[in-house]
Parts: C-alpha cells; structure tokens; sequence
C-alpha cells in the first residue's frame, strides 16, 4: 500500500514541508504509520489533502505594499508602485532589475522559470540542430535500438559518457550510478542495475561492456573515507559504495603513505576493475565471455587534465564458478 492511497491524503510536493519529510521518509513508508493513517480524524502535519503532483506554494517574500498576493498580482503591484512613485534613471534600472529578476525566479505556478528555460530551450536547440537535421538517424532510432556499447558511468553531473566518447543517440545503452559501480549478481538487492545489463546484453546484444571511473568521484572519496565501523551516516550511500570494498582494501594495503588524494584516485580505476569483476558473476556476462560475443573494459576520465583510458581484462575462467586469473591485455591512454 502506498501513502498516496490511504484515505485520499497525498504527500504534497509542495517545498516547505521537504525538510520535514526527508526527515521522516522512511517512517512514514512503515506499516505501522499507514495503518495510523487509516485511523486518523486527520491528517498529520506531513499529509495533505492535495495530489502528489500538486505544484509547490509560489515562494513570495513579503514585501511593503504587495503583501500576500500571488505572484502575477505581486509583479503587477510593484510596476505599479513604481509608476505611482515614478521611479527614474538609476532606481527605475534597478527596479527594472529587480522585475527581472522576480520573473526569472518564479512563474505564477511556483516553477522556477529559470530553470524551465534552461530546459526548454535545450529541447528547441536539439530539435532544430540535431533532431531536424538528422532525419535518417532518428528515422532509423524509431525502429528500434541496437547499441554497440553497455557504459556504466558515475552520476556525476561532468562525466556524461555521451559527451565525453562524443556518442550519438543509439550507440550506448548507459547506466550511471554513483561512482560506477556494478554490484555483484544479487535478484533481491540490485534489481535496477541487474536488469540493465541483462537487457542490454540478452537484448540489445551489446558487443562491450564499458565501466567507466573518473577523477575526483564523491563517490569514490566516501567509499574511502566512510568508517564501516557500525555507525552508519547516510541511508544509502555508505551501503552502495560498499560495492567497491575489494579496491579501497587493496589501495590501502598497496598506497597506505600515500596521501589521502592519490589514494581516491587509485580506488578510482581499482574500483572499475571491482566491477569488472563483479560482472563476471551475471551468467549471461559469463556466457557472452565464454562464447566471445562480449568483452568487458574499464574505462577512466580524468577531466582535470583531460585524458581518457581504457583497458581490457581477460579473466580465465578455471570453471563456471571462478576465476583463475585475470590479466590486462590492452591498455592505453589519451591526452
Ligand atoms: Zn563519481
């Protein structure tokens, strides 16, 4: 059962009770709160009677002379204002700064507007530059897909794979996760990323797996600076970037005067070899290996000096279950 079921009370979206909610997110998914709801003369403060895709309160500060009005009557009542007081020169710029920037802010529905036209016009240059332009590509794209490539990438917002191997729509199906990880083969705990490779690789028959790691990955820098000692200080992100436990162990072991820095930087490309590894345990990746309709590679981006990586491992497998040796068979670099 969801909460947005129980007696018609939604979760709003509106932001002024995000802090709240974040706080109580896990309780309120808890059985015991749902059968509180049910009983309830009425809603608790987190709940409200409106549809989860309620747009949020405008956010309006108060000001002299607008009070609580919406947003459209507030932009009118400061032009107003100021033809009352005709404002000139250097305060009418500043005003009209100030107009600008109340527009730029928010919409009357509470959007960001700036953050809509952002958007908005990404959309109308892809269209008229990219989409329009290729009408056999994305004609070809209609029908269907057939990716060359599977690339795990990190989330983080500088390392788009796409931009950065200057891929065309159609030529990578791509996960990204922080720091790149791919867990080992587990139905229960990593449906998402599971799915993934098995579509891509039973699917779409994608010829190579890529993981890719890069500089400076958050992800990689929590992995090696988290305790593990019990405490816990994020609901998902110690437990996640877990995955690459093996790569901060043996970075310490090997790089243990190192400065803490250069040993991120080590568990970034050694965690990539984690995950390499870890795909050895989808039996299709294990049987697109064996048969040699797929090959698994790691790949590093380092954006701070703008070089790319890639290597290849070739795992020899003693019997289904293991691996007997592993051995880097390709492995160069581009600045
Ligand atoms: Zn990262």
């Amino acid at each position: 059962m969801s909460t947005a079921s129980v007696n018609g009370w939604c979760l709003t979206s509106s932001s002024s009770s995000s802090t709240r909610l974040s706080g109580l997110r896990r309780s309120t998914l808890g059985p015991s709160i749902v059968a509180s709801l049910n009983t309830s003369p009425s809603p608790p403060s987190l709940i409200q009677d409106r549809p989860v895709f309620a747009a949020p309160i405008p956010l309006l500060i108060p000001r002299e002379d607008i009070g609580n009005k919406s947003y459209e009557e507030a932009v009118e009542a400061l032009k107003k204002l100021l033809r009352e007081k005709e404002v000139k020169g250097e305060a009418a710029g500043r005003v009209d700064e100030i107009t600008a920037s109340l527009n730029a802010t928010l919409s009357a529905d509470g959007v960001p507007n700036a953050s809509v036209e952002t958007l908005k016009e990404g959309f109308i240059y892809f269209k008229k530059e990219k989409y329009d332009k290729n009408p056999a590509l994305y004609g070809e794209l209609a029908k269907g897909q057939s990716p060359k490539y599977m690339i795990v990438a990190c989330s983080d917002s500088r390392v788009c794979p796409s931009h950065v191997l200057d891929m065309q729509p159609g030529e990578a199906f791509v996960v990204r996760n922080v720091a790149n990880m791919v867990p080992p083969y587990d139905q229960t705990k990593y449906a998402g990323i599971g799915s993934a490779i098995e579509y891509a690789v039973l699917h779409l028959k994608v010829q190579e797996i890529v993981v890719i790691g890069h500089s400076a990955c958050g992800g990689i820098k929590g992995l090696m600076s988290f305790p593990y000692d019990g405490t816990t200080s994020t609901d998902f992100i110690e437990d996640w970037v877990k995955i690459g436990m093996p790569a901060k162990t043996k970075v310490l072991a090997e790089h243990d005067s190192e400065p803490f820095g250069g040993q991120c930087a080590h568990c970034e490309k050694e965690a990539v070899n984690v995950s390499l590894g870890n795909l050895l345990s989808y039996p299709f990746v294990r049987d697109g290996l064996v048969k040699k309709t797929l090959a698994v590679k790691g790949g590093y981006y380092d954006f701070v000096n703008g070089t790319f990586e890639l290597w290849s491992l070739e795992f020899q497998l003693s019997n289904p279950l293991s691996v007997k040796d592993v051995a880097t068979i390709l492995h160069w670099k581009l600045y």
